[in-house]
């Protein structure tokens, strides 16, 4: 028998009506002759919330006891889904990260997945009952627990798909797909029918928080199929897969926008060997993510390297800055908080001219100014005021006439 993969995330559980709705999708697809794994994210805004009611208690909580209070959203909703499902009738048993053994790195917030085994899991669907797992969370080898970043049930479903080696991945959500841009900005941005792992790998770094960047990566090596809809509809939403022969002929497929950046610029670094390769051992050590880095150097013997990060590393991110300053002994340090990040990503662009053009002409007519830009083979990204964000969003969507089934 076949298995698939059904991921609900927060606003499809979050009330009891609605865990109702997900349990009978799932028993739905059991009856369909299929073997069920669902992953279920935290109801509603307990995350949030949860981060709120730590926040209360002290400016600066323990890393480790963040991750302790977070999973236990998730280990709510797993738990009522199970009764859910039993209340109609069937078989189901809620299991947390640790009781499936899904093995994470040991770094508290942002663990990655380091193994899953998957004898549990199996022997509860030979028993017939549909699995619960709890979405964003795993255990080292000690056994302590760690969570997998925000948004991260997404990934721990995929993942699972990958291990289980399911037919395919169910992403359920409050969209009935992937959209040229977040739909909640742009009210004309358009569903997307098919997408390649790498347009939505792009995307989704650069801020379509549709799904969670590192399911993407997951779903691109191990060859899963997702299916991003609606947990409210039965309309076909997005396939997320390998590329197809016509996507080339798109140049742009989505616009995004990263509002919770923050920039830091380190003028007067000496321009020599090895000094980036120190800043940024300062940057790995303190286990900052970086989004981008950008280095220029002038005729004096001088760079500057400026780097993003999310707002969730501003704090160590400052701590990072002074330890480079002290050692550079550099002046004018800048921390621009808070930046955002307009990108337009198309595997297209690899074949087309005039993308760029487009789009800073886009932005400058918005009379939006563009104080950075960074690009890759397939995305063009620019840093601009936060207060310009929205504006430039629809401008560049625009622009690029994503709104149009065939945009050039
Ligand atoms: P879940 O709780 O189901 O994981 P999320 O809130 O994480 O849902 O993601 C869904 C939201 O992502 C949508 O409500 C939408 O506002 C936002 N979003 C951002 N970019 C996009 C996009 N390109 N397509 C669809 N939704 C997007
Ligand atoms: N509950 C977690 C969060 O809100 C994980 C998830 O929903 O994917 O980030
Ligand atoms: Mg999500």
């Amino acid at each position: 028998m076949d298995l698939i993969v059904m991921k609900f995330g927060g606003s499809s559980v979050a009330d009891a009506e609605r865990i109702h709705r997900a349990a009978r999708r799932a028993i739905q697809t059991q009856q369909q002759g299929h073997h069920v794994v669902m992953v279920v994210s935290a109801m509603g805004k307990t995350t949030d919330n949860l981060i709120n009611l730590a926040k209360q208690i002290t400016d600066n909580p323990s890393k480790r006891e963040l991750d302790m209070l977070l999973t236990t959203g998730e280990q709510v909703s797993i738990s009522l889904m199970a009764m859910a499902i039993q209340s109609a009738g069937q078989q189901a048993i809620s299991l947390t990260g640790g009781q499936i053994g899904l093995i994470t790195e040991p770094i508290h917030t942002k663990a990655r997945i380091k193994s899953i085994e998957r004898e549990r899991i199996q022997r509860e669907l030979e028993d017939g009952k549909i699995v619960i797992v709890a979405g964003f969370q795993g255990v080292d080898e000690s056994g302590e627990i760690f969570t997998l970043g925000r948004g991260a049930s997404d990934t721990t479903a995929v993942a699972l798909a990958a291990v289980l080696e399911a037919k395919h991945c169910e992403i359920y959500t409050d969209v009935d797909g992937v959209y040229t841009t977040d739909p909640r900005i742009v009210p004309n941005a358009r569903k997307i029918e098919h997408i390649s792992y790498d347009e939505m790998l792009e995307l989704a770094s650069l801020g379509a928080k549709v799904m969670h960047s590192r399911a993407i990566e997951f779903g691109k090596k191990y060859n899963v199929d997702i299916h991003v809809r609606s947990s409210f509809t039965d309309n076909p939403g997005t396939w997320i897969t390998h590329e197809v022969s016509q996507m080339e002929q798109i140049v742009v497929s989505g616009a995004t926008l990263k509002r919770d950046l923050a920039q830091f610029v380190l003028p007067g670094l000496p321009n020599r060997t090895g000094v980036a390769a120190s800043v940024f051992t300062h940057v790995a050590e303190h286990r900052v993510v970086v989004d981008d880095i950008i280095q220029t150097f002038d005729e004096s013997g001088h760079a500057s390297i400026s780097f993003t990060v999310e707002h969730g590393d501003l704090a160590e991110g400052k701590l990072v800055v002074d330890e480079i300053k002290k050692q550079y002994d550099l002046k004018g340090i800048v921390c621009r908080d808070p930046v955002a990040k307009v990108s337009v990503v198309g595997v297209g662009m690899r074949s087309h001219t005039g993308v760029a053009e487009t789009m800073f002409r886009a932005l400058a007519e918005a009379k939006v100014n563009i104080n950075a830009i960074t690009t890759s083979e397939i995305k063009i990204s620019c840093l601009i005021d936060p207060a310009d964000a929205e504006k430039a969003l629809r401008a560049v969507h625009d622009a690029f006439e994503l709104d149009k089934p065939n945009n050039r």
